[in-house]
C-alpha cells in the first residue's frame, strides 16, 4: 500500500523510569514484600511495591477496590483477615498501613524482631506552603532533598482558602508521566479522591495528614456511583480543603472530569483541570506504537468498545470507521474486541490489518498481544486482559512483544 520501508519494531525503553534507579527499589524486585491493612492509607505503599517489582501480599480483612482491581488483576496475592506475627515470614520488607497506629507500631515491633525491614510510610515534615512544621521535624528536614516549591506556577485563587477541587490527569500509571502541575496539585492537596488506574505509587508520597479516598470502579465490579464522587468533592471542598481529583490518563477522555466539573459549579466549588498524558495515545507509544506515521496514516480515533457495535446503546457509526482509513484506538474494548473486529471487516477493513493490544501500559506488568482483525473476530484471545488499549491499523506492526 506504501512505498515507505516496512514498519519495524524499534528496541524498548523503560516506561517512564526514572534515569536513575531507587538502590532500594532495585534490592526489592522479584523479593516478598507484606502491606499490613488493606484501605486507603495502603495503596501508596502497594503501588510502591509494585513498581519496585516486589511480590506484594497485603493482609487485610477487606479491600480498597484500587486494591481489590490489582487482586483481581494478579498483581498482589490477598490474605483477608487480620495481621498475624508469622504473615512477617520469609518477607523482605513490611510496609505498616493498617490505619490504626496501635497495629502499625505492633507490626513495626515484630519485624524488627523478626529481622524484616520497615518500608518507610509517608514522609512526615514534608514542607507544605500553609504548614507549620512541627519543631522536631526541623531536624529530618535536613536529610531530604530539597523540595520544589510548590503553587508557584498556579495562580494564586481567591478560593484557595474556601476550598477548591483540581482534576488531575495522572497519565497511564506510571508516577514519572503525571505532569509537573499535575504533580504539585497531588502533593498540595489536603484530600485525594483517586481512581484504580491513576499513579497509584505517587500516593506514597503524601503526608500522613492528607486524607485518600477511593473511588474507582471495576468494570462490572464494585463502583462508587459517579454521584458520590461529585458529592465527595463538593463537601470536602465545602469544608475548605483542598482536594485533587486524580485519574488515569487524561480527566477528560473517557474520564468522566466534565460531569464532576459541572457538578463543582453548580456547587459554587473552584474546579480547575491539569491535562494528563492520555493511555490512548501513550499506551500505544510505550509498546512502540505511533498512532500516526508519515506515508502510512494520516489520522487516528479514539473509541470507547464498551458498547459493542451491535449494542443498541452505541452510536458509533462502525462502518465509517472502517471506510476511515485511520488508526483505530479502542479503549474498555476487551470484552468487545471479536465483535468490533466483524463490524470492522463488513465495513471493508482487510481482514488482515494488524492489532496490538497493550495492556498494563506504564506499569512494570506492561505486556503486548499482536493479532489481525481476522484472528480477533474469531473470538477473545484469552492473553488479553483489561486494561488494555488496542491499536488497529498499519502502526500496530511497529508493535515490540
Ligand atoms: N481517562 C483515561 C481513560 C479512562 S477509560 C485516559 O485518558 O487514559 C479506562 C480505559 O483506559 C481502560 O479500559 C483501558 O482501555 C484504558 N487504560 C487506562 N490506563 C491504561 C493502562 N495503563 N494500560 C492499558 N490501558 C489503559
Amino acid at each position: 500500500m506504501t512505498s515507505e520501508p516496512l514498519p519495524q519494531a524499534v528496541p524498548a525503553t523503560e516506561h517512564g523510569a526514572p534515569a536513575r534507579p531507587d538502590p532500594v527499589e532495585v534490592l526489592l524486585a522479584g523479593r516478598p514484600a507484606l502491606v499490613v491493612g488493606g484501605g486507603p492509607a495502603a495503596i501508596g505503599p502497594v503501588g510502591r511495591l509494585l513498581r519496585a517489582r516486589a511480590r506484594v501480599t497485603v493482609v487485610a480483612p477487606a479491600l480498597a477496590t484500587s486494591l481489590e482491581d490489582l487482586a483481581d488483576r494478579g498483581l498482589l496475592t490477598w490474605t483477608p483477615r487480620d495481621y498475624e506475627r508469622r504473615d512477617l515470614d520469609g518477607m523482605l520488607v513490611v510496609a505498616a498501613a493498617s490505619g490504626s497506629e496501635g497495629t502499625d507500631a505492633a507490626v513495626l515491633l515484630d519485624a524488627e524482631t523478626a529481622g524484616v525491614l520497615a518500608m518507610a510510610g509517608a514522609r512526615r515534615g514534608r514542607p507544605r506552603d500553609d504548614d507549620a512544621r512541627p519543631a522536631l521535624d526541623a531536624e529530618t528536614q535536613s536529610f531530604e532533598p530539597p523540595e520544589p516549591a510548590r503553587h508557584e506556577d498556579r495562580p494564586a485563587s481567591p478560593q484557595t482558602a474556601a476550598g477548591s477541587v483540581v482534576l488531575v490527569g495522572g497519565g497511564p500509571g506510571s508516577p514519572g508521566l503525571i505532569t509537573v502541575a499535575g504533580r504539585e496539585a497531588v502533593l498540595s492537596a489536603d484530600v485525594v479522591v483517586v481512581d484504580r488506574l491513576a499513579p497509584l505509587a505517587l500516593l506514597d508520597e503524601l503526608g500522613p495528614e492528607v486524607e485518600v479516598v477511593d473511588v474507582s470502579k471495576i468494570p462490572r465490579g464494585r463502583f462508587t456511583p459517579q454521584e458520590e464522587i461529585n458529592a465527595v468533592l463538593v463537601d470536602r471542598a465545602r469544608a475548605g480543603r483542598r482536594v485533587a481529583r486524580l485519574k488515569g490518563g487524561d480527566p477528560f477522555v473517557f474520564g468522566r472530569g466534565m460531569e464532576e466539573q459541572i457538578a463543582c459549579a453548580e456547587a459554587g466549588v473552584a474546579c480547575e483541570v491539569v491535562p494528563g498524558v492520555t493511555s490512548a495515545v501513550s499506551a500505544p507509544e510505550l509498546a512502540g506504537i505511533p498512532v500516526t506515521h508519515r506515508g502510512l496514516v494520516q489520522g487516528f480515533a479514539v473509541i470507547s468498545g464498551h458498547a459493542a457495535p451491535d449494542d443498541p446503546r452505541s452510536t458509533v457509526d462502525w462502518d465509517a470507521l472502517g471506510r476511515s482509513g485511520v488508526t483505530l484506538v479502542v479503549l474498555m474494548g476487551v470484552e468487545t474486541l471479536p465483535r468490533i473486529a466483524r463490524a470492522l471487516i463488513e465495513a471493508g477493513r482487510p481482514a488482515e490489518t494488524p492489532t496490538a493490544s497493550v495492556m498494563d501500559a506504564a506499569l512494570p506488568t506492561q505486556r503486548v498481544h499482536v493479532s489481525t482483525l481476522a484472528a480477533l473476530a474469531d473470538g477473545a484471545p484469552p492473553e488479553v486482559t483489561a486494561p488494555a488499549v488496542t491499536v488497529i491499523g498499519e502502526v500496530a506492526r511497529f508493535a515490540r512483544s
